[in-house]
């Protein structure tokens, strides 16, 4: 048994009641942890160092009560998040306007020390100053309320949304189970046009009344952030948060997204010409928003020969995993993962491995969970329950959870192929955790910028069209042959088909996102739709064809806590990926391998994956690319 497995929780035993149970048990704990360090002599083995242990150890216990709130849901969980908003936000206001544990980061802050410790040092005063540490009594109590209201706000928006998702749908007597975003897949394969308009007009009403309305959370929210920001002494949240992220500023942001937006408007006004051609062919001559995902998967599978029929057959979920997924690991970092069957998860479903270096040192463990439950979040993302740092002898525990329609037992899981590229990604974050090497747990894997954590996880995505990848992983189930050169060349090509109408719908949740966060008279404002309608006309990305990718009534990046304006993180990031892709393709290439090598493994992972937040995130990336990234590389990158 190796010492990591050890400290997989048994999921059986971690019942709601029991998750209370210890999550305030750890509350204690950690704040008592912290009352000793108030006296400690101010040095980095007396305070500093302890100081980020019991942090870990905090997260240990919580992060996997967390976990199962999200993954498994339903009543009680949600109950218990409830529960657990007041006494997790006292803890951190305590702690952000603690005088006696400030007093010790500033006076570490004045000795000599490495780079690593004084960045983290660095970075925790600014924590502090965003916490409320210079506040006067009654601005710290106002802060403490503000941020009470914003945790019960997220709480029960999130779990609105949670339940938005739980529900089927009929349209034309057929039911449908909704994606979380606006746009829903089922759109391409509706052949009545009046049933696809339907089922938009449903999508995108989610929240708009009914028991599920979230309007006034929306509205609660916009403002609890505003005041919050009043208080702290900023003109808007969105300063706030970009306080520290990677973008400098939010007119950095507001320029590159609207650089984006702006040449995907133009691509999309030429691929609206071409599907509106089509459907008039068809006799529809009304063009909805609707019809666009219709057209355009006929006018791929035209110029293509693509169709997701095709592929599936070549495309097994834990074929993709294992022959695809992990064997890029290893051809890359050296990673090999095998399956421990006698590991748990908390559902049957799931499947649990264990990683190893090529010294066969363990990395950890990981586990998966990819098919949609009732109560289950939506979307696709990972967490760590132990995240390995110095301490741990770096070996994390790291989940990742999707969101796949289930089969029946016993059956195949065939993906389509966004589900593939769901996998690499959410795997290119697990890689963050695993491969990470810092000395404090605080610095540690994806504990950085939001802005930059979209960045590994975006860059493994390259991996699914590789070549050599593509041989090992994409063989037909029944048949085993590997999937034909001429489907492999169509998968490449697919790459930018579309993407002047993705670009724009992520543009407009982006710029909507901002909207909410950087507006100085939204106390005015009452009326979502209406202030929908004027944001993203202002913002320049109003479009009668194409609805932002999440409206604000379910879009819980923004209105729970994570990216609240912080949605444009992931276009942020991909202009990281852009020059990173390049590198590998080029730099780092061996004999033609597009960067699929060991060696290019070894320098991305020194310099980015390794590091953490243990330096500026920024310098990781000019320490392998040289220098700083641009709105062009996305631009060429989605071929727009
Ligand atoms: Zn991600």
């Amino acid at each position: 048994m190796s010492k990591i497995e050890k400290l997989l929780p048994n999921f059986n035993e971690l019942t709601p009641s029991e998750c209370e149970r210890i999550t305030f048990e750890a509350l204690d704990v950690y704040k008592k942890a912290l009352q000793n360090l108030e006296d400690a002599p101010a040095t980095v083995s007396d305070f500093l160092e302890p100081w980020d242990e019991a942090s870990e150890q905090f997260d240990r216990v919580v992060n996997p009560v967390f976990t199962l709130m999200s993954a498994i849901g339903g009543e009680e969980f949600d109950a218990l998040e409830q529960t657990l908003d007041e006494p997790m936000t006292r803890l951190a206001t305590w702690m952000n306007t603690n005088e006696k544990l400030y007093e010790k980061f500033v006076a570490l802050s004045k000795l000599d020390l490495d780079p690593e410790t004084a960045y983290l040092v660095e970075t925790e005063l600014k924590e502090f100053r965003l916490g409320g540490i210079d506040l006067d009594e009654q601005g710290r109590k106002d802060l403490e309320e503000v941020d009470l209201e914003i945790a019960s706000i997220a709480t029960q928006y999130g779990q609105k949304v949670a339940k938005m998702l739980g529900e089927k749908v009929e349209v034309g007597g057929k039911e449908y189970q909704l994606n979380n975003f606006t746009n829903q897949l089922a759109l391409s394969d509706i052949d009545d046009p009046r049933q696809r308009e339907e089922l938009l007009d449903i999508s995108m009403n989610r929240g708009f009344g009914g028991d599920l309305d979230t309007r006034d959370l929306v509205l609660k929210m916009a403002k609890a952030r505003h005041k919050r920001a009043q208080i702290l002494g900023f003109e808007n949240h969105a300063q706030i948060v970009l306080e520290t992220e990677t973008a400098p500023s939010v007119e950095a942001v507001y320029e590159l997204l609207s650089d984006v937006s702006k040449a995907a408007l133009k691509s999309l006004e030429k691929e609206a010409q071409v599907l509106k051609k089509r459907a008039a062919r068809d006799g529809l001559e009304d063009f909805k928003a609707s019809d666009w995902l219709y057209y355009q998967e006929r006018e791929k599978k035209d110029a293509l020969g693509l169709s997701s029929d095709v592929l599936k057959p070549y495309l097994e979920l834990w074929n993709v995993l294992e022959n695809g997924v992990f064997f890029a690991a290893n051809k890359i970092y050296g990673i090999t993962a095998k399956r421990r069957s006698g590991l748990r998860g908390w559902d049957d479903s799931m499947r649990v491995y264990e990683l190893e270096d090529e010294a066969g040192k363990s990395l950890g463990i990981f586990l998966i969970d990819p098919f949609t439950r009732p109560g289950k979040s939506g979307g696709a993302w990972m967490n760590s329950l132990i995240q390995g740092y110095s301490k741990t002898d770096y070996e994390s525990i790291i989940i990742n959870c999707a969101n796949f329609e289930p089969v029946a037992e016993g059956e195949e899981k065939f993906l389509v192929w966004d589900e593939v590229e769901t996998l690499f990604h959410e795997f290119g974050h697990a890689l963050h955790g695993f491969l990470s090497k810092t000395k404090y747990g605080s610095t540690a894997g994806t504990n950085v910028p939001r802005d930059f954590v979209e960045l590994p996880s975006q860059l493994n995505e390259m991996w699914a069209y590789h070549p050599q990848v593509i041989e090992n992983y994409a063989r037909h189930f029944d048949t085993g042959e590997v999937m034909p050169t001429e489907l492999r060349e169509q998968l490449q090509q697919s790459k930018t088909f579309g993407q002047a109408h993705s670009t724009v719908e992520f543009c407009a949740a982006a710029l909507l996102d901002q909207k909410w966060y950087s507006n100085a008279e939204i106390d005015q404002v009452d009326d979502v739709a209406e202030y929908e309608r004027k944001a993203l006309e202002e913002a320049g990305v109003s479009s009668a064809l194409v609805p932002p990718r999440y409206r604000s009534t379910y879009f819980p990046h923004v209105f729970t806590i994570g990216y609240d304006a912080g949605y444009y993180s992931y276009m942020w990031a991909e202009a990281l990926v852009a020059e990173c892709e390049n590198w590998f393709r080029n730099t780092a290439a061996q004999n033609g391998d597009g960067g699929l090598n060991r060696e290019a493994g070894r320098q991305i992972t020194d310099a980015i994956l390794s590091r953490g937040s243990s330096r500026d995130p920024q310098e990781s990336f000019k320490a392998l690319i040289g220098h700083d990234a641009s709105a062009g590389a996305i631009l060429s990158r989605r071929g727009l």
